[in-house]
């Protein structure tokens, strides 16, 4: 029935840290949209949303967002693993600010994905009260390392 499908993109989280103000998560850059419930979506639901069948039929997967950013979803690794074991020639990419994770996750995150787009230009010129974080380049070395990062831009 879904032989036809061969992209993905998929929003694991409403969770994020940083609050921008173009974004629906929150309000002009302010409080929080209150019909979010900074929910993510786990392990056995993504197994249970996405057969091995489905996934081996794929060509291209985007752990992306519009209401939150991957990396923040707990099993984000995990979603991201299963993906792979389900599809060795799979293309998987992240688009993320990148602004989280220690660098043992990212990692973990750099053994089966594709491409990971960070997004970061576009905080800069923010001010401070909106942008709370600061991308961990150190963190993201393992990513840099195995050559699947980076595009830094300033469009998400
Ligand atoms: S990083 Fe992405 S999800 Fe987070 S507030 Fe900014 S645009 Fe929204």
């Amino acid at each position: 029935m879904y032989n036809n499908v061969k992209m993905v993109h998929f929003e694991p989280t409403q969770m994020c840290q940083a609050s921008c103000p173009m974004c629906d998560r929150n309000k002009n850059g302010g409080e929080v949209n209150q019909y979010l419930k900074d929910e993510s979506m786990t392990i056995e639901g993504f197994k249970k949303a996405f057969s091995r069948e489905f996934l081996a039929n794929l060509k291209t997967f985007f752990f992306c967002g519009n209401h939150g950013d991957p990396i923040f979803a707990p099993d984000m690794l995990e979603h991201a693993k299963y993906v792979r074991e389900c599809n060795p020639e799979i293309n998987m990419f992240v688009t993320t600010n990148g602004g989280a994770r220690k660098p043992e996750w990212w990692e973990e995150l750099a053994k089966v994905v594709s491409f990971v787009s960070v997004n970061s230009e576009m905080f800069a010129g923010l001010p401070s009260s909106m942008v709370s974080w600061s991308i961990p380049k150190t963190a993201l070395g393992p990513v840099v390392k195995a050559s699947i990062i980076v595009s830094v831009s300033n469009t998400v």
